[in-house]
């Protein structure tokens, strides 16, 4: 009996089924008690039509989703998968996504109550920076004074149920930004693993193909003031490709992006002693 608690990361699957296999496969092999999704989990919305739109998530989430969920835990013996939403997930999937929280499949982190798991504590951000794609549900200005960038996009409605498109300035206008949202955090007890779909700006988990940091500046800053045990983080797919490293240390906290491929699925083995309140070992993975 260990009494180290094994951690497995993974992020941006995409609604990529083979790689909700991969994951069954990684995790028998690996026997994590905790599985985090990072985010950017549901498939793009292939719709062909604007009354359809948005809806071909809460309806993966109900079927391939929940049944993957129910293989992970049954096949694999993962006690707790922990799931945050990224910038390509529609606001149309978190209640279905609650569904599955209300049956003890999964558990959705946020930033507005830390959630406490085998002795650790949790605390999840879906939120990441303007980026180009259409969907907004999960993007907001890094900090207040930023531009928004000339192109907008849409947001789902939960009154009308149904995506309401916008321009950029009143999509970005009407929300918190990253940095407020970070102030407003209170930072649990440690052991604290913090979840975000952002990797922190100008590290070497945002570096993209074309030399730029996509990550956020106000993440960056929560983890070098809050200082969490871990940070995990997704978004920037190709980074440690690029960057050459999926981890790096953060003053006290050690921030991992995994990276992610279609065809090889990426993730991150994180072992924590909670009583000690440290990482005992780290390692990144690929499951073919
Ligand atoms: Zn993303």
């Amino acid at each position: 009996m260990r009494n180290s608690m094994r951690l497995l990361f993974t992020s941006d699957l995409h609604g990529n089924v083979p790689h909700y296999g991969r994951l069954i496969a990684a995790a028998g092999i690996a026997k994590p008690s905790i599985v985090v999704l990072g985010g950017d989990l549901l498939p793009d919305d292939n719709a062909t039509h604007p009354e359809t739109l948005g809806m071909g998530q809460p309806a993966f989430v109900r079927g391939a989703f929940r049944k993957f969920i129910g293989d992970l835990r049954q096949r694999a013996g993962v006690r707790d998968v922990l799931v945050i939403f990224g910038n390509h997930d529609w606001g149309s999937s978190t209640a279905a996504m609650k569904e599955l929280a209300d049956d003890s499949l999964v558990q959705v982190l946020t930033h507005t109550a830390s959630t406490q798991v085998q002795g650790v504590n949790f605390t999840g951000y879906s939120y990441t920076p303007p980026t180009p794609w259409y969907v907004k549900d999960f993007e907001r200005l890094d900090s207040p004074g930023d531009v928004p960038p000339l192109i907008g996009g849409a947001r789902w409605n939960l009154q009308f149920n149904r995506p309401v498109q916008n321009s950029a300035k009143i999509i970005y206008d009407g929300q918190m930004s990253i940095e407020a949202d970070m102030k407003a955090l209170s930072p649990p007890a440690e052991p604290w693993v913090f979840v975000a779909h952002a990797p922190p700006h100008e590290s070497k988990l945002d570096q993209s193909f074309g030399g730029q940091s996509y990550g956020s500046r106000s993440i960056r800053e929560a983890i070098e003031v809050y200082q969490p045990m871990l940070s995990l983080h997704g978004h920037i797919h190709e980074s440690p490709r690029v960057s050459g490293e999926w981890c790096e240390q953060i003053g006290r906290t050690l921030a991992v992006n995994p990276g992610q491929t279609t065809k090889l699925l990426s993730f991150a083995l994180i072992e924590i002693d909670p009583a000690a309140k440290r990482i005992i070992n780290r390692e990144h993975g690929q499951q073919a």
